[in-house]
């Protein structure tokens, strides 16, 4: 049998492994951030028949502009955007990977601030766009003036902010986001998939749009939006952006299915954002809950908190999911992140956490 490394593969690519979270079916799944609450009977009904009426045109090619789920993603996202300054794909991953595949590529660079999501080196590098690794502050804040050095001396063309950011929950000030934008050469893409989450008077970055072209917003329907499963995230940006898109996309990369799910998904969304002050409260509990045990516990703007700090986190984890329990191994470490999900999920977490930290601590 032919094994992988007998293959002509890319030499950047031997040797690796591929990403992912395990996929382990245990009883309480607080690891991948997906949204805890499923869509009502009433919204699985109204997204059946929306399914089955684009099905009966599925032997034609969706539109290839996905132009009516754009203009209702515009609608959404407020602050004037129309459907030419919106572009959507198959998760906020894919469209990461057009940008790359836009602005970045062979020669090119792009830079992110660690620890964040560790898709976007990935990303990059399927885009064969070198990696370049900024830091962040002992508190994973971002200090603005050493963020702006690290951008001048290595003149990325693609920056990456992540806000709220994935590990550790942190939101940027806009502040900061204006100062990178004023220093970068290239494109600024600033990460929003848990803006949702965000504590209230946040503001997005889509507030910086106007005055800045080179800027573009991601955001996600996977996480407040709870459709994970549907696949689809989209960015705001400005018309010759969703231009420049237009060059590396697929033709026809947002099925007719996705496309018809998402639309239904996105006129329903008062019910499907409707757990997001619940899911808030949850975090805001379960951060002062590890707090009072005597942990380390980031603060959060998303759903998830990250919290710590172990010798050994690979034992703490796998003493959780022996619990039944499946938390995050990401980010520093020596901590552990766990997705925020229904109150009874989160009290079995602290049972689990409880009886690990006698156990084991
Ligand atoms: N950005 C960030 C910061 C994320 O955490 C994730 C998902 N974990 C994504 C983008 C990608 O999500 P999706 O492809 O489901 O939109």
């Amino acid at each position: 049998m032919t094994s992988l490394s007998d293959l002509p593969i890319r030499d950047d690519l031997r040797g690796l492994t591929p990403y992912g979270a395990p996929q382990i079916d245990v009883p309480v799944r607080l690891n991948t951030n997906e949204n805890p609450y499923g869509p009502s009977a009433e919204l699985v009904a109204d997204l059946a028949s929306a399914v089955a009426s684009a099905a009966a045109d599925l032997n034609r090619y969706p539109d290839r502009d996905a132009v009516a789920l754009r203009t209702d993603l515009a609608d959404y996202l407020g602050h004037g955007l129309t459907a030419d300054r919106v572009w959507a794909a198959n998760g906020s991953n894919e469209v990461l990977q057009q940008i790359l595949q836009a602005f970045g590529g062979p020669g090119r660079t792009a830079m992110g601030f660690e620890p964040s999501y560790s898709m976007h080196p990935i990303i990059a590098r399927g885009a064969s766009t070198e990696w370049i690794s900024g830091a962040r502050e002992e508190d994973f804040g971002l200090d603005a003036e050493k963020a702006v050095a690290a951008i001048e001396e290595h003149r990325p063309d693609v920056v990456f902010l992540t806000s709220p950011n994935n590990p550790t929950g942190t939101a940027l000030p806009l502040s900061a986001v204006a100062r990178v934008l004023r220093a970068a050469p290239g494109i600024v893409v600033v990460d929003e998939a848990y803006h949702e989450f965000a504590r209230s008077g946040t503001p997005s970055a889509l507030t910086l749009l106007p005055d800045h072209p080179r800027l573009i917003v991601t955001r996600t329907m996977s996480k407040a939006f709870a459709m994970a499963g549907t696949r689809v995230g989209y960015l705001a940006a400005a018309p010759a952006v969703v231009e420049a898109l237009l060059l590396v996309r697929l033709p026809y990369h947002l099925s007719t299915l996705t496309q018809a799910a998402a639309r239904v998904a996105v006129a329903h969304r008062a019910e499907l954002l409707g757990a997001v002050d619940r899911l808030r409260a949850e975090r805001d509990a379960t951060v002062d809950w590890l707090r009072g045990r005597g942990l380390e516990a980031a603060d959060s703007d998303a759903n998830f908190v990250l919290y710590g700090r172990f010798a050994d986190r690979r034992m703490v984890w796998e003493a959780l999911l022996a619990e039944g329990v499946l938390v995050r191994e990401v980010g520093p470490p020596e901590w552990l992140r766990v997705s925020v999900g229904t109150g009874e999920e989160m009290a079995a977490f602290r049972a689990a956490m409880r009886a690990v930290m006698e156990e084991l601590l």
